[in-house]
């Protein structure tokens, strides 16, 4: 066990350590070139029944753990989505832990309570967000497609589902395009509609999805039976970001009075930008909206922000009252385990507190638009080579291209263009992963670190070049 001293000295090892591992992060093969079981079999068995010393921990951590460690934190990350952090949130996180705070009500936390309503309305007027949103931090973007889902629910059938279960009621239907995030697919199970009630609508050209379409679907629904109930729209899909037109699909939620969900858990970053505020065109007509800062605004994972504009029906599909929880000052403060479905909560605000004023506003328009300045140039290069193309638009800050020399058919450029990635991958100068598109295998090249910089693009770009060459 540690006591307070040796908590200090080792803390203080500690901070070093991290200044040491952001310094040289670089420096490590980006992705993980471990092998599955590699570090499981260098993990004893069983467990030690003495206390270990500190010093023991670090140099296994040093010698097993950090190996099997793909560095999420590297500039030369463009895989997936970023989880894109900043050491003010790093530090942020340090006193949370230490405080240990659970902030399930406000008076388990007073502080927790009132920094998280008031970032809260920071982040909407941040983003161009409606004023009258309100809303609560969440883990992840599921969490909070859940909840919109289940608010729904409940708003559509007078809060009795939640009381007497389905039976007897009609069959709702929910939509969203060919190309949403599969977390939709995993809420409508969870949330009792049955999966076959999940409608994917066609998209476009661009992989945004047909309102015409949307329509349709709808009207064949009504005259089959079916209750219509929620639309969620992708303000940024995880394969390609592509924006669907969220009002032109709010013209037919409203038509239809169904609800009506914005998933903008990766590009929402973006609508700090003014520029970039025609993806939320219409906005003000969704009943929902969700967005990770955890991805693109610098903020530890987990942090995702979930507003609603009928905060009273999400309130009441959540709320319970046992009686060791009420407190007298229930009917004046937020007690945000009403307001999702745990119970227990961190105190996640504290690290957008610390980033938001760390960057400034300023600050954090600065990096997203280099970053979309960036891509946009990655692009340039892919479109004149004569042995790439681009196989997406660009509205933020990814690339979706492949090699294709004009030489090969589509399942031979496939099988060439996962050869490929692997191949950069497993040198680990850079990490970029995949999607498909059109059926077409297709790299993906994201750029959200804050410390990325131009030259770390056209390094990277060099590698990609440098292969087929
Ligand atoms: C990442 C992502 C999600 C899911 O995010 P979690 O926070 O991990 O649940 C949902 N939608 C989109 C568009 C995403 O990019």
């Amino acid at each position: 066990m540690l006591n307070n001293e040796d908590f200090r000295k080792h803390a203080h090892d500690l901070v070093d350590w991290m200044a040491d591992y952001l310094e040289n992060v670089e420096d490590y093969p980006v992705m993980a070139s471990v092998k599955p079981g590699d570090i499981k079999k260098q993990l004893p068995l069983s467990f030690s029944e003495e206390s270990e010393s500190f010093e023991a921990l670090m140099q296994d951590f040093e010698k097993i753990i950090l190996p099997g460690i793909t560095h999420w934190e590297s500039p030369n990350f463009f895989a997936y989505f970023p989880a894109s952090k900043s050491k003010a949130s790093v530090l942020a996180e340090m006193i949370t832990a230490t405080l240990g705070v659970q902030g399930m009500v406000w008076l388990t936390s007073p502080a927790a309570t009132e920094l998280e309503d008031r970032m809260m309305e920071w982040m909407r007027d941040l983003l161009g967000l409606p004023q009258s949103w309100t809303g609560s931090i969440q883990d992840t973007a599921s969490s909070g497609t859940l909840n919109a889902l289940l608010t729904a629910r409940e708003k559509i059938s007078n809060f009795s589902i939640n009381q007497k279960g389905f039976g007897g009621m009609p069959v709702y239907r929910i939509y969203c395009s060919q190309e949403a995030h599969s977390s939709i697919d995993k809420d409508v199970k969870i949330a009792g509609f049955g999966l076959d009630n999940l409608v994917k609508i066609p998209v476009d050209e661009n992989f945004a999805m047909i309102p015409e379409r949307l329509e349709a679907a709808i009207s064949e629904d009504l005259q089959k039976g079916f209750h219509p109930l929620f639309v969620m729209a992708a303000m940024g899909t995880t394969s390609s970001t592509a924006v669907d037109p969220i009002e032109s699909i709010a013209k037919i939620t409203q038509k239809y009075k169904l609800w009506l969900h914005v998933d903008a858990a990766y590009s929402g970053a973006a609508l700090v930008v003014p520029e970039f505020r025609w993806m939320s065109a219409g906005i003000e007509k969704a009943d929902s909206f969700v967005f990770n800062p955890h991805k693109w605004l610098f903020t530890n994972f987990d942090c995702s922000l979930y507003y609603v504009k009928d905060v009273q029906a999400l309130k009441n599909t959540f709320s319970i009252m046992p009686e060791y929880l009420k407190t007298g000052a229930d009917e004046e403060v937020n007690n945000y385990r009403d307001w999702h479905i745990q119970l227990g909560r961190r105190f996640r605000s504290l690290k957008l507190w610390f980033v938001i004023r760390s960057f400034g506003a300023e600050g954090l328009r600065k990096i997203i638009r280099q970053h979309c300045e960036w891509a946009n140039w990655l692009k340039q290069q892919i479109e004149i080579h004569p042995e790439f193309e681009m196989l997406a638009p660009v509205p933020v800050n990814l690339v979706c291209f492949r090699f294709n020399n004009g030489k090969m058919n589509e399942q031979e450029l496939n099988s060439f263009n996962e050869k490929l990635l692997k191949q950069i991958n497993e040198e680990g100068k850079i990490f970029m992963t995949h999607t498909t598109l059109n059926g077409k295998y297709t790299i993906r090249w994201v750029g959200g670190h804050p410390d990325l910089t131009k030259a770390h693009v056209e390094r990277a770009w060099e590698i990609i070049k440098n292969y087929i060459s």
